[in-house]
């Protein structure tokens, strides 16, 4: 322990702070939940002494170690009946002032507590770890109990009992009498939304030991770590100098989804207010979508519609998705990539990959071999862009596995895995936006949609919109187009100013989804008649593809622009 701390005794502190009346409560709900865990929060410690909170985090190990005793003598006093079942009371610490990112978790950080912020990607299944083997002497039958700590079993070599009295002898584990505890390994990777422009995302590997810690966090989840940052050697104990850093959970806290991705201050508050009231405000959003790319006002109509999304209903016989999805489909070099790298990075929760996906689960999910021989549950770019949209550039490319998977996740928004023992349903609430390019190069205006396109029709019928983008020559356009780019390079540093800045779009898009309009009888009507005209036209030219009630078109319609009215 450092100097300064000599003249305080740590136990003592933290018996003062359990006797709390929120930690006496804790203390005796444990009982009833059948946990064996206390959650102390940071700052009741910050408050009590300044010192002791910083030699936590300098020294989680040996603090921790006061702390979880200090619990243990709090829980006999409140129930000695439960203290007399557990042997000890771990101590969990939620909320540090401020989160690392996993970007600087670095050799500085070995042996300390920190808490990072990220996105679950991958987990393993929760197996048993001994925490004490008992082993059997061979020769004499004496049981012998040997504490575990590293990654391979440590066994005893020589037996102390009477008869063998210190001789080597061969030992057998024997379960039945060996301590074991719940572990799961999971990776976690910093979130969309906080990664530097043009960065690939930085990962690490968390090991959560104890049943109140395992399975908590689900792939694709957005979860806060307090951990000890340690080090790890890649192939067991090896010789090796380099060492891999993982993160040695103490406390794991699931965000909500919901959670504002963006903070909006009370100024913005107002400035959203007095926008919306804006006669214009329609047709300024349309304008502030990729500026710099020219026309597609239609296009970018319903790329606003799909930034705002609609309101799912959770039905007791299913889920109603909130959100559409758009395909793109057109010839090459006409601006569909440049527009979904737009919107991604626009979006409140926007992530680009490509139909072949970033990582080794593609756009769904898989179930992947770990180095050490067991598996793991990886999510893929549309569990990861959850509540949020993902922009899927030639998505005619996608692997075959994910062909299947991605039915159920543009559906019903969810998708499910079972292979190689993991059975797991993760969510996919996630708008998709999708660039194709044509089958045959170019799009061939003689074929119908499904035809121009290497995907199958189940797959298309589950986009809301499809635009077909065809680059012919036309004088009038072309004209216009070509000024639009060249004005852009002419003005190479200020860029076209759209009506709304994208920052500020992003708050406002941001504010809107907290509002749930509801459809008024005149709105009902209204789409009722829509719907079945679009129907009657579909009919006659045998449309490959029939349209499909969606209202949700018309909800993230009133969101965008009528929302105060719901207020
Ligand atoms: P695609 O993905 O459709 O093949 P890209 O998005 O890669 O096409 O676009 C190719 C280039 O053409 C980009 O540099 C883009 O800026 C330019 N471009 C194409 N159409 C437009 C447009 N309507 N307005 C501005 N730039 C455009
Ligand atoms: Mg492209």
């Amino acid at each position: 322990m450092s100097e300064e701390l000599k003249h305080v005794d740590p136990r003592q502190i933290f018996q003062e702070i359990f006797k709390m009346e929120k930690y006496r409560s804790r203390l005796s709900q444990m009982a009833v939940e059948g946990s064996t865990s206390l959650v102390l929060d940071f700052e009741d410690l910050r408050v009590a002494d300044e010192e002791l909170a910083k030699e936590l985090i300098m020294n989680p190990r040996a603090i921790l170690d006061y702390a979880s005793k200090a619990a243990y003598e709090q829980l006999k006093i409140e129930d000695p009946e439960y203290a007399n079942v557990i042997e000890k009371v771990a101590v969990r610490v939620r909320g540090l002032p401020t989160p690392i990112s996993l970007r600087k978790l670095g050799s500085d950080y070995i042996g300390k507590l920190v808490m990072v912020e990220g996105i679950v990607v991958r987990a393993t299944p929760v197996r048993p770890m001994i925490v004490e083997a008992a082993f059997k002497c061979r020769r004499c039958k004496t049981i012998k109990r040997v504490p575990q700590s590293g990654m391979t079993i440590t066994r005893p070599t020589t037996c102390e009992s009477e008869a063998c009295r210190g001789r080597r002898s061969t030992f057998d584990l024997v379960e039945e009498e060996t301590k074991f505890v719940d572990y799961q390994e999971i990776r976690i990777q910093e979130k969309p939304e906080d990664l530097p422009p043009g960065q690939l995302p930085r990962s690490v590997n968390v090991r959560l030991v104890g049943s109140d810690l395992v399975d908590t966090a689900r792939p694709g989840d957005r979860v806060s770590i307090v951990g000890i940052v340690r080090v790890t050697s890649p192939r067991g104990e090896g010789r090796l100098r380099i060492f891999d850093i993982y993160l040695d959970a103490n406390f794991i806290d699931v965000k909500s989804k919901e959670a504002e991705a963006v903070i909006i201050s009370p100024e913005d508050e107002k400035k959203i207010l007095e926008l919306s009231k804006d006669p214009f405000i329609h047709r300024k959003i349309v304008q502030s979508i990729a500026p710099s790319i020219y026309g597609y006002e239609h296009i970018k109509e319903a790329i606003m519609y799909l930034l705002f999304g609609g309101v799912p209903k959770t039905l007791p016989d299913g889920y109603i998705r909130g959100n559409i999805n758009i395909l793109l489909i057109g010839d090459p070099g006409v601006g569909k990539s440049r527009l979904l790298q737009y919107v991604a990075a626009i979006a409140p929760r926007g992530l680009y990959t490509t139909g072949r996906g970033t990582t080794a689960a593609g756009l769904t999910a898989a179930v992947l071999r770990e180095a050490g021989g067991g598996m793991t549950l990886e999510a893929g770019a549309l569990v990861l862009s959850d509540m949020g949209i993902c922009c899927i550039d030639e998505i005619e490319k996608m692997r075959p596995e994910d062909r299947v998977a991605i039915h159920e996740a543009m559906a019903q928004n969810t998708i499910s895995i079972a292979k190689g023992g993991i059975v797991a349903t993760l969510n996919a609430r996630t708008a998709i936006l999708a660039a194709a390019n044509p089958a045959l190069g170019r799009y061939d205006p003689y074929r119908t949609v499904a035809e121009n396109i290497s995907l199958p029709i189940t797959i298309l019928s589950r986009f809301d919109l499809i635009f077909v983008l065809r680059d012919v020559p036309d004088k009038e356009r072309d004209t216009e187009m070509s000024e639009h780019i060249l004005n852009i390079h002419k003005r190479a540093h200020s860029s076209i100013e759209p009506p709304i800045p994208p920052d500020f779009l992003r708050k406002y898009i941001s504010y809107a989804k907290t509002i749930n309009p509801v459809l008024t009888d005149e709105a009902i009507e209204r789409l009722k008649e829509f719907y079945l005209t679009m129907r009657s036209a579909g009919e006659g030219e045998g449309s490959p593809i029939a349209i499909t009630a969606s209202t949700t078109r018309y909800l993230s319609f009133l969101r965008s622009i009528g929302f105060t009215s719901s207020l």
